[in-house]
């Protein structure tokens, strides 16, 4: 998602990167889910979330679609953004909750820990970007237990292949913020046209998940720019 924020007001003032150490953990969150509930849509999910959960949960977007996600727009951009459960409260680890991921099983743990999205995989950092390219930050008022140990930000991110997967970032970054600079100047048919295009080539076709994602990603924004 792409806000404007005063970093000063939400961060410890410092910027990261991967090689940085932070204090980011928190005895691996005994007790406490609370950043899986109430986050309504603003866990957008990138291709390279998507690629991740069809290989993880063998199945497809649509199908992910039904049942743990729905399409949000911002900026212009429709994307998809993990469901939050909005009907009756869920029992989970003893208490009653609203507004649950619907990954979140009764335990209070992730049931997709090992392919869950980026924005969680980040959590508590976020990224801030610049003309080229981003850097971490640490949100201090995001997370209430007191972080005790120091992680390198590297290690924390827990994603393979991670040079190649910090520049698709960037890439996707840019890629999305030009459509969206250029969505309040197009017409209403247009901008429509132009995200189911998005969401047809990067999320509703299927990825091979045999295959390598990256190289996926390139064809298919090759096509989209054709
Ligand atoms: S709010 Fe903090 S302690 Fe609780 S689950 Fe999230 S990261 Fe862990
Ligand atoms: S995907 Fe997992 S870590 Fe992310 S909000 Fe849902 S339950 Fe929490």
């Amino acid at each position: 998602m792409i806000r404007d924020i005063d970093l000063k007001e939400i961060s410890d003032g410092k910027l990261y990167d991967l090689n940085d150490m932070a204090k980011l953990g928190v005895d691996d969150c005994s007790g406490c889910h609370a950043c899986c509930c109430g986050m309504g849509d603003s866990i957008t999910l990138d291709p390279y979330d998507v690629y991740r959960l069809e290989k993880g949960l063998g199945k497809s977007f649509e199908e992910l679609l039904a049942s743990n996600l729905e399409l949000r727009v911002a900026d212009g951009i429709i994307l998809p953004c993990l469901k939050m459960n909005t009907g009756d409260s869920r029992f989970i680890d003893g208490k009653n909750e609203r507004e649950t991921c619907s990954f979140l099983d009764e335990k209070g743990r992730c049931s997709i820990h090992r392919f869950r999205p980026g924005i969680c995989r980040l959590f508590p950092l976020g990224r801030i970007f610049d003309d080229a390219t981003h850097k971490y930050f640490l949100q201090v008022h995001e997370c209430h237990k007191e972080r005790q140990t120091k992680y390198k930000i590297k290690k924390w991110i827990d994603t393979p292949e991670l040079g190649r997967y910090e520049s698709y970032i960037d890439r996707w970054h840019f890629f999305i913020k030009a459509i969206s600079d250029r969505a309040p100047q197009m017409p209403e048919q247009d901008l429509k046209a132009v995200n189911m295009k998005i969401l047809q080539l990067f999320y509703i076709t299927p990825y091979d998940t045999g295959s390598d994602f990256y190289e996926q990603l390139d064809q298919r924004i090759a096509a989209f720019e054709k």
